[in-house]
């Protein structure tokens, strides 16, 4: 059965509460989920909180309809990316209407897409649902994603989703595939000492350098280990390694070193291979650098390592967005990473389809354009059809 399309003014009232809560990644969040539980408390049949190990930040899952398999997720992540408001025209935590365009933090990626959904959930309620919808939405997202493997294991011996909607701002392009992200912060310990006597310390820089160089070394191989068919641009497996920080002076042997890198992998095995290599790699440097102190390290700590959404034919999220579009649009990949993959591997089909823009996210004047939500709208609608029969 269809639904009446909630006006429009409506989901931009609940976006603009929305923004309204700071919700910059690992910082607390309990308060926007507050707001969304009471928000769809009269409406569901079940919702369930589940937190980190501090409570001050939390995950919902909310069950629209019957306790019952084959339903459909809409998924989002309830934390945006942090701030400058120098660098704002609008104040980034106000949701500030300018023509066709709402700007503010996490309009794009992902508010905008969680108030869609939020205007959606009385009409969907109102209905003789025969499959649930689920609204989804996790902490941490941005840094770590953190959140969502909590929420996934809080599943466990639940009615399952038949499929999962992460609403990423695609401007409403079907993906059906993204690279994994694996996230690292790599520290060498050395030993400090005068920078004329090099060969009595041990230098944490020019070891963390070797380091990076066989890292960065390893493209090559990478470029070589892509499928033939890759839909991915570049086709490969990347490395980055993006901040670096050690020593204290020109003329000290650095103590210290440490850095910031990550991989994007286009298959699971790369991220293998990138680890077995680096491992040989670390073996040698440690051996030269024990050699003068034995108590030199490298450790490297993964931040997160989430893999990618792989590529699959036959996908019943791939045929649910098909039957919600209409026609045969055009499936999409994208090399930035999101829960998708996380969904999938636990056994939950999951595309990435959401309003807004991907370049205009994580930057100053983040932006949806209203059209985006109406259009978002009434996709979304149309799973009243696919619920009740
Ligand atoms: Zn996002």
């Amino acid at each position: 059965m269809p639904v009446d399309l909630p006006p429009i003014d409506e989901v931009v009232t609940f976006l603009e509460d929305l923004v309204a809560f700071p919700s910059v990644a690992l910082t607390p969040n309990v308060d926007l989920i507050a707001h969304v539980e009471d928000l769809l408390r009269p409406y569901c049949t079940d919702i369930v909180l589940t937190h980190d190990e501090t409570e001050t930040k939390a995950n919902l899952f909310a069950t629209i309809g019957p306790a019952a398999d084959g339903g459909v997720m809409l998924a989002g992540h309830s934390d945006v990316v942090p701030v400058d408001p120098d660098d704002w025209a609008t104040p980034p935590f106000v949701a500030t209407r300018l023509g066709d365009r709402i700007y503010g933090r996490g309009t794009a990626d992902m508010k905008g897409f969680v108030a869609c959904a939020l205007a959606l959930v009385p009409r969907w309620a109102a209905l003789d649902l025969v499959r649930p919808v689920h609204v989804a939405l996790t902490f941490d997202e941005e840094d770590g994603f953190h959140g969502a493997p909590i929420l996934i294991d809080s599943l466990a011996g639940t009615p399952r989703p038949a499929a999962a909607i992460v609403g990423e701002p695609t401007g409403l392009q079907l993906i059906g595939a993204h690279k994994g992200c694996y996230e690292y912060t790599t520290t060498v310990t050395g030993m400090n000492g005068h920078s004329s006597r090099p060969t009595e310390a041990v230098s944490a820089v020019h070891h963390a350098t070797r380091w990076i160089s066989a890292l960065l070394d390893l493209d090559a191989e990478l470029a070589g280990r892509a499928q033939a068919d890759s839909r991915f641009e570049p086709p490969h497996t990347t490395t980055n390694v993006g901040v670096v920080g050690g020593g204290l002076a020109r003329c000290t042997v650095a103590g210290e070193c440490s850095f910031e890198w990550e991989m994007r992998p286009v298959q699971s095995g790369d991220a293998a291979f990138v680890k077995e290599r680096m491992a040989a790699v670390e073996a040698k440097l440690l051996a030269e650098m024990r050699a003068v102190h034995p108590e030199a390290a490298i450790e490297t700590e993964a931040v997160c390592e989430i893999d990618g959404l792989e590529w699959v034919d036959a996908s019943p999220a791939l045929d649910l967005m098909r039957s919600l579009l209409g026609g045969d649009p055009p499936v999409g990949v994208v090399a930035y990473g999101t829960e998708a993959g996380l969904y999938q591997a636990a056994g939950i089909p999951s595309v990435v389809w959401g309003p807004g823009d991907i370049a205009v996210a994580h930057r100053p004047d983040e932006f949806v354009e209203v059209g985006d939500l109406e259009a978002c709208l009434a996709v979304l609608a149309r799973l009243g059809d696919q619920l009740t029969r």
